[in-house]
């Protein structure tokens, strides 16, 4: 039933989880038959009930351009400043998520308050295997939150910007009382700034 390795990868390589949309390649190189790493990251998700706050000072705003905004003074601070924004929509229009990350490995998932889709965002579903993600909580004690996303990108010798992540950024406000904030940040090596935006 295995393949041959090069039928094998060139198999693997366009597979995508039906219910996730998650890609499998990496999963796969070891094994012919893998959970998803979504799935097996919500079952993770869902045995652990860490609750995660946000740290340091607080900011509060009105709306989820405010989360731009302290991005951007986040990353100033942190040495890689903010290029490309995104602010995350579910597919079903709703921008209202309950938040999960686990920083070291660099994974973060969101769960739509509206249609329960949960997604893995960026490239976590390839750091997923090990992850032990941890629930976001306001400072207030809500955990429902609007998520903007902001990348540093590396710079060419010329000075120019390259399509390359260097370092990414979740930022969150709360949908009770507005308190804007970076939730989690680590350095990405997405090649193709774009591409890693569009699946959050
Ligand atoms: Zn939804
Ligand atoms: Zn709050």
């Amino acid at each position: 039933m295995r393949p041959l390795l090069l039928d094998f990868k060139r198999t693997i390589r366009a597979e995508q989880c039906r219910a996730h949309g998650a890609r499998l390649a990496r999963f796969h190189k070891w094994k012919v038959v893998s959970p998803c790493p979504v799935t097996a990251a919500v079952r993770h998700l869902k045995k652990l009930c860490m609750t995660l706050k946000k740290r340091g000072k607080h900011w509060y705003g009105d709306d989820q351009a405010d989360i731009r905004v302290e991005l951007s003074r986040y990353s100033d601070l942190n040495g890689y400043p903010i290029d490309d924004f995104a602010d995350v929509q579910c597919k079903c229009g709703n921008d209202e998520f309950y938040f999960f990350t686990d920083e070291d490995e660099g994974v973060a998932v969101r769960r739509c308050i509206k249609c329960g889709d949960e997604h893995m965002m960026g490239d976590s579903a390839e750091f997923a295997e090990h992850a032990e993600i941890g629930q976001h909580e306001c400072n207030c004690e809500a955990n429902v939150f609007q998520i903007t996303v902001g990348v540093h990108r590396y710079r060419n010798q010329d000075d120019s910007l390259s399509n390359d992540v260097r370092w990414l950024y979740l930022g969150c406000r709360c949908s009770s009382c507005g308190l804007v904030g970076c939730y989690a940040d680590w350095k990405n090596e997405y090649n193709g700034y774009e591409k890693l935006l569009a699946m959050m």
